[in-house]
């Protein structure tokens, strides 16, 4: 039997890389899932034919989470769509780095929309609407504990910002039976951060395992604290980095 029958869960950025992963292997878990995206149509179109193929229900609901509005829409999306909200995955978001002097405002209003603000305010719609046994996971990164070199001053900023948010996030919503935690990946394979990048024999080479994670290495973790079995485990932050911030 599967563990997560009767979950519906919604992933943000579930078209593609962490978010796609995250989206399949809610629905093998047993989970009913929607997913957002920004603009890519047709492959959220895929996720949701791989889900469907599983037997599970699927919804693609285009929302940019950058923009308040459309973040909202998205869990009101998925609620009318799949009947209730149990599950949250914050997965969405984008990196930008670059020399402190050469980012612009601009860059640091799009950054903090999406990666945070966007976060908040999906957090927010999507808890008004849970039960009791609700589950929020947060997608932040390594290198909100460990910055290894230069150019990482707005991104690492939006992902620790994530810390203080999950922190809270458990000690108000808990006395509901609401669960948040945080999952920080190390370097992943991904459109985001290809493994043949040029950047990223140097990030192998900053884990203990020496190599890029899988999308999938991600997926395990967030869509068992996502689920029915992780009653007990709030507030937490994890990492899935190949000893990344060992
Ligand atoms: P990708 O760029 O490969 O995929 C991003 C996904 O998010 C796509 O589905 C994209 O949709 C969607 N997306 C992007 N911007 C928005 C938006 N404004 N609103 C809604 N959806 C959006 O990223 P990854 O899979 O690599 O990253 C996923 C998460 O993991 C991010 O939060 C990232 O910061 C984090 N992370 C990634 C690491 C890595 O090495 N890959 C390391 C540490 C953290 P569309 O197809 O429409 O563009």
């Amino acid at each position: 039997m599967s563990t997560h029958d009767a979950v519906v869960a919604l992933v943000t950025g579930g078209s593609r890389g962490i978010g796609a992963a995250t989206a399949l292997r809610l629905a093998q878990d047993g989970a009913d899932v929607a997913l957002t995206y920004a603009s890519g149509e047709r492959d959220a179109a895929e996720v949701v034919g791989a889900i469907e193929a599983l037997g599970r229900r699927a919804l693609a609901v285009r929302a940019d989470v950058g923009d308040p509005a459309q973040a909202v829409a998205a869990v009101e999306e998925t609620v009318r769509g799949l009947g209730r909200i149990d599950a949250l995955v914050n997965n969405a978001g984008i990196g930008v780095l670059g020399p402190l002097e050469a980012l612009t405002l601009a860059d640091v209003d799009r950054v903090l929309a999406v990666n945070v603000r966007g976060v908040f305010l999906t957090t927010q719609a999507a808890a008004a609407r849970m039960g009791s046994g609700g589950r929020i996971v947060t997608i932040g990164s390594c290198m909100a504990a460990r910055v290894p070199g230069p150019g990482g001053t707005l991104y690492a900023m939006s992902k620790a910002a994530l810390t203080g948010l999950n922190k809270a996030l458990a000690r108000e919503l808990g006395e509901r039976g609401i669960t948040a935690n945080l999952v920080h990946p190390g370097p992943v394979d991904t459109d985001m951060n290809p493994a043949d990048g040029p950047y990223a024999a140097a990030q192998s080479a900053l884990t203990a395992l020496g190599r890029f994670g899988t999308t999938r290495e991600v997926a395990g973790l967030v869509s068992f604290l996502a689920g029915p079995d992780a009653t007990y485990v709030t507030g937490a932050e994890f990492a899935v980095d190949g000893g990344h911030a060992a």
